[in-house]
């Protein structure tokens, strides 16, 4: 899959992780509403929402699913119609050739998000999942945990729901990462769950959130909180061509600008593409603190 050239070397000596959510940012959908709207369980789904955690209720869906006489098959083949943006499938194909470690991060569970990988053919792209525990118990039903246990050991973070700090998950990503000798991140997310993680990334670190999605909308009014180089996104197009960049950019630096700049064709032929617009409409929408927001042509 990956191919050992000099160029491929180059790449992976750069040290680039790229960390994704996985729900409205790798699938067009949030595979839980997925699930439970698909298999008719909209209803009770919204009834029980205001009475318990969302990941407990997941858990709880797939009881009341169970009960229904849904199996497991079932909620499979429903997992497999989530829409999935084939340029988005490029792109995780294209960064893990040029040697990027590629992870998910996500609040969905074990169970949802490997039947839709593997049923893509991505299951091999990605050295880790992190996400809430699923196992299928007695008579072939789903059962889902939390990512931390919040009854013995809550995580303390007020950011995120009991059931999962993505930062907390982030940091370990970054401390094992480190030990690699894996320098540099990219986080792509939409969630107000991925506004935590977001904080975890040091300047040269890349931070993609999904345009008019609530991490963008936090990012806004936050901007002074985020160290990272902002470049947001809004489709599957726009998620390829500049995760690409931004990883080309990483392992070139500024000899991208300057080959832009000075036409410089040996240098701008090795771009997989270029990108410039999203950032001036991120300033745009937010003229009052653009020396804040570090982004970059
Ligand atoms: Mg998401
Ligand atoms: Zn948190």
């Amino acid at each position: 899959m990956r191919n050992n050239t000099l160029l491929f070397d180059i790449f992976e000596m750069a040290g680039i992780v790229v960390v994704f959510d996985f729900d409205k940012t790798i699938i067009d959908c949030d595979s839980d509403n997925w699930v439970v709207d698909e298999l008719g369980a909209t209803g009770l789904f919204e009834q029980l929402l205001p009475t318990m955690p969302w990941n407990t209720l997941m858990d709880r869906m797939m009881e009341e699913l169970h009960l229904q006489g849904r199996t497991i098959e079932e909620i499979a083949e429903c997992l497999k119609q989530a829409p999935l943006d084939p340029r988005i499938i490029d792109a995780i194909k294209s960064a893990y050739a040029l040697g990027c470690d590629l992870k998910i991060v996500s609040d969905a569970n074990m169970f949802f998000i490997e039947t839709i990988l593997k049923h893509h053919g991505l299951t091999d792209y990605f050295s880790e999942i992190n996400t809430n525990p699923s196992y299928i118990v007695e008579e072939n039903k789903l059962r889902i945990f939390p990512h931390h246990d919040f009854t013995s050991s809550p995580h303390g973070c007020v950011l995120c729901p009991p059931n999962m700090c993505k930062g907390i998950v982030m940091e370990r990503i970054k401390a094992s990462a480190f030990k690699e000798g894996k320098k540099q991140f990219i986080y792509l997310g939409d969630g107000k769950g991925d506004f935590c993680p977001s904080l975890r990334l040091r300047e040269g670190d890349r931070l993609m959130p999904r345009k008019n999605y609530p991490l963008w909308e936090l990012i806004c009014s936050n901007p002074l909180s985020i160290k990272a180089e902002i470049h947001e996104w809004s489709d599957g197009e726009e998620l390829k061509r500049i995760l690409l960049y931004q990883i080309d950019s990483i392992v070139y630096g500024d000899q991208i600008g300057d080959s832009i700049i000075y036409g410089d064709k040996n240098t701008s032929d090795m771009l997989v593409s270029s990108d410039s617009k999203f950032q001036s409409s991120l300033l745009s929408a937010h003229n009052s603190v653009p020396q804040v927001l570090r982004v970059v042509n």
